[in-house]
């Protein structure tokens, strides 16, 4: 049987799917691509433009109208990708927690989804792909030859995430992230437009407890069966 060729990864936040999307592009050589860092884009332009986040007119024209590019990382400084807005490298400044804070409502809004999906569609039917977001196996890529839907406590995950930031200066709680983490999957699932939420063909895994290398095993075990 042939390998699946559009793989898609939903979860919430810090489920692990970007590390497994990742390790898994990397095992079958394929294009790994994290739909995230291009509502974090949109949100980074937002905030400098001033604009706010109640302006749905204005962050929805904004979003027609930027160009995201997100392409192999050209420097050696952990990241996934070189994000680029306007032209414009803006990979590190998208992981701030101002954008942090504030993506989920910039990414509830009808314009903005639809102006996302139509790029992240583009690149996802050209095949050999694991993309990694909320809605993959619901709305960008209907059609995948394979759903993971990631899942994890809260409380898990907020524990990753609060290691992630202070591995990188934050001076941040943990009771912080978790708010915050919190507020983010309480918008995001219950958005209008393409909420958070497993595609009815999704295999559903639960990370808590098992290390990246285990999911990788078992989501290996799945193509290759
Ligand atoms: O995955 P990441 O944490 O970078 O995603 C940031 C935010 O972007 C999510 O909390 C969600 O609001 C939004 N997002 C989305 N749909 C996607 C990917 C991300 O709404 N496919």
């Amino acid at each position: 049987m042939s390998k699946p060729s559009m793989i898609a990864v939903d979860g919430p936040s810090a489920s692990g799917k970007s590390t497994l999307a990742e390790k898994l592009a990397e095992y079958l050589g394929y294009l790994y691509f994290d739909t995230g860092v291009m509502y974090r884009a949109v949100t980074f332009a937002v905030l400098q433009n001033d604009i706010s986040l109640e302006n749905e007119k204005e962050i929805s024209d904004l979003a027609e109208k930027i160009v995201i590019d997100v392409n192999p990382a050209t420097q050696k400084d952990g990241r996934k990708n070189d994000v680029l807005l306007n032209g414009k490298d803006v990979t590190w400044n998208l992981c701030k927690p101002d954008v942090e804070a504030r993506v989920s409502q910039v990414s509830s809004y009808a314009i903005v989804r639809k102006a996302m999906t139509e790029q992240q569609r583009r690149i996802g039917i050209r095949g050999r792909v694991v993309m990694v977001g909320r809605d993959i196996g619901t709305v960008v890529l209907p059609d995948a030859d394979l759903k993971i839907y990631l899942d994890a406590s809260i409380e898990e995950r907020a524990r990753r995430r609060y290691e992630e930031r202070k591995r990188r200066g934050e001076k941040i709680s943990y009771e912080q992230v978790l708010e915050g983490m919190q507020n983010r999957d309480q918008i995001d699932s219950s958005r209008k437009i393409a909420p958070l939420q497993a595609a009815k063909d999704a295999v559903v895994i639960q990370s808590d407890g098992f290390t990246s290398d285990d999911i990788l095993k078992q989501v290996i075990g799945l193509i290759e069966k």
